[in-house]
Formats: structure tokens, sequence, C-alpha cells
């Protein structure tokens, strides 16, 4: 097995401690950094199973970091860590790329149970190919190829820039076409958790799904709505 190593950039003293205490349970090191920019090189050199960033930080924040080490490493997990939830959209938006995150005051057993569940996230997704001698199909679907062994999406040929989260619902999505999700079996199922609070973050993550994969955003041919229900994606010939 390999080893679990998270970097927590949080510059509130009290909460990087209590956090770091709780994580050393579920991995095998915590590295705390406490400000944003020691996170960014820790982030950006550093080899991490996730990290975990606090938003507002001296120096670059929370945002700027993640997407910085998103430019370089897409799946690399990230959840964030939030003040305000008004500040969830700036989390969520097109640009951050955050898995998931949390809003303080936040609960460290919730913040633990989130954690194992990434860390099961990738272990399923690890060990799904490379098991057997042959890798798992590429799904096809119009224009649109998803190459699981690989984790990379092709849109007309060109590879799109999802994120680690983005890759898994899509990839669950078009593993079963026509079949319709509700908000809470996508939770369930793509994020490994229940939790009915969080529906917001699915709607969100399938936005900017969309504003990826889809020929017209506002129009979804390949994710659709189903009104009052959920989503389900449409395969094309
Ligand atoms: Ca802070």
């Amino acid at each position: 097995m390999t080893q679990r190593r998270i970097l927590l950039v949080e510059d509130e003293d009290d909460i990087a401690d209590v956090v770091a205490l709780h994580l050393a349970d579920v991995c095998d090191e915590v590295v705390v950094a406490r400000d944003g920019y020691d996170g960014m090189r820790l982030a950006t050199t550093g080899d991490w199973s996730l990290i975990i960033l606090d938003l507002r930080l001296p120096g670059p924040d929370g945002l700027e970091i993640c997407r910085t080490v998103r430019r370089e490493r897409p799946y690399q997990p990230v959840l964030m860590l939030t003040s305000k939830s008004a500040e969830l959209d700036r989390i969520l938006g097109l640009e951050s790329g955050a898995d998931d995150y949390l809003t303080k005051p936040f609960s460290v057993l919730e913040l633990a149970a989130r954690v194992r569940a990434i860390f099961r996230r990738v272990d399923s997704l690890g060990s799904q190919p490379a098991s057997k001698t042959e890798s798992p199909q590429a799904i096809q679907s119009g224009d649109v190829v998803i190459d699981p062994s690989r984790r990379e999406v092709q849109l007309s040929g060109e590879t799109v820039d999802l994120t680690a989260r983005e890759f898994d619902l899509l990839e669950h999505f078009a593993r079963h076409p026509g079949r319709v999700f509700r908000r809470a079996d996508l939770l369930d199922q793509v994020w490994g958790y229940g939790h009915e609070g969080y529906e917001h973050t699915v709607n969100s993550h399938i936005n900017r799904l969309r504003a990826k994969i889809e020929r017209d955003p506002s129009k979804p041919e390949m994710i659709v709505t189903v009104w009052g229900v959920g989503y389900k994606f449409e395969a094309r010939a």
C-alpha cells in the first residue's frame, strides 16, 4: 500500500493543530504549512495523496494555490476549507477545481470522513485498471472519448482539462447511459459519502463539466437535466 501523505495549509494554529492530530489517524504523515508561501512551495514540489487548503491565508490564498497545483497535476485531490458559505461559489467556480470543501466551523470527524472517502475513491480508481492484462475499454460517445486507463478525455481529438472529480463524474455517467441519477445518488456513488446537504456541490460540478464538454453548455445534450429528479447521460452515436 502506498504511503498516504497529506499537506495541510492552514494559518490558524489552533485549527491546524487539531486537524493534524485527527488526520494522523487516517494517513501516514501530515505536513502543516502555516502560510500561503510555504503552502504554495510544498504543494507544488511535494508528492501528496491529498492537499487541504484553507481559503484565506497570508501570502497566496487557497484558490491561487489550488489553481497553480491543478495546472500541473489535474488529478491531485484537493479539499478546501472556507469560513463562509458565501465563498463557496468562488471555490466551486470554474477556475478553482477543488474536489470537495468544508465550511468552518466543521467537525474534525466530518473532515476525517471526507478524507477517508477521497482515499477510497482514489484507491478504487487505482485498482480498477492494471489488475488484468487488458486495461479498461475507452468509452466513446459521439466526439467524446473517455480513456479510464489514462484518465483522459478527448473532445473532437483535443484533450479536455478535467479535475479528478469531473473525470469521475463523467466516467460514471458514461458507464450508465440513459440512467437517471438523483443528486444524492451521485454524491454516494461518485463522492463516496452520503450527505443530503451538499447537492449544491453536484450542481456546481455538473455545470463545470458541461462548460468543458458540451457544445452549448446552456443547452446540454450530453449530461441532461431530468427536471425534478436529477441528471442522465445521453449517449451519442
Ligand atoms: Ca485562514
